[in-house]
């Protein structure tokens, strides 16, 4: 009789592969929410910032596809912006899903 094994990978591992897997096959199109990281205000001397990077909903308004190689599908996108405060259009904006560093777009975090 076979024996069951324990899995050797954590709930937390199979959450970030089943993650990962979602967004590898996701295809960025015009319309899509995604999220657009922002630069935030220049650091003080203190510092403090007034507003620190953060994700803001962005709504995909052009695609600009790099190579038809599924590994680089997507080079960048344009995207309308949506601020708390106020909306504004970004150009040629890069995808950064693992380093979201400001000024890149990537797939909205699950929660
Ligand atoms: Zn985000």
């Amino acid at each position: 009789m076979a024996e069951q094994q324990p899995s050797p990978l954590s709930a937390e591992d199979i959450e970030a592969i089943r993650s990962e897997v979602e967004n590898l096959l996701q295809v960025p199109a015009v319309g899509r929410i995604v999220h657009y990281v922002s630069h935030g205000t220049p650091v003080r001397a203190d510092g403090s910032q007034a507003y620190a990077s953060t994700c803001r909903a962005a709504i995909i308004t052009g695609v600009y596809f790099s190579d038809r190689e599924l590994t680089q599908l997507v080079a960048q996108v344009d995207l309308a912006v949506l601020n708390p405060t106020g909306m504004f259009f970004n150009e040629h904006v890069h995808h950064d899903e693992d380093g979201k560093s400001g000024g890149t777009w990537h797939w909205p975090e699950r929660v």
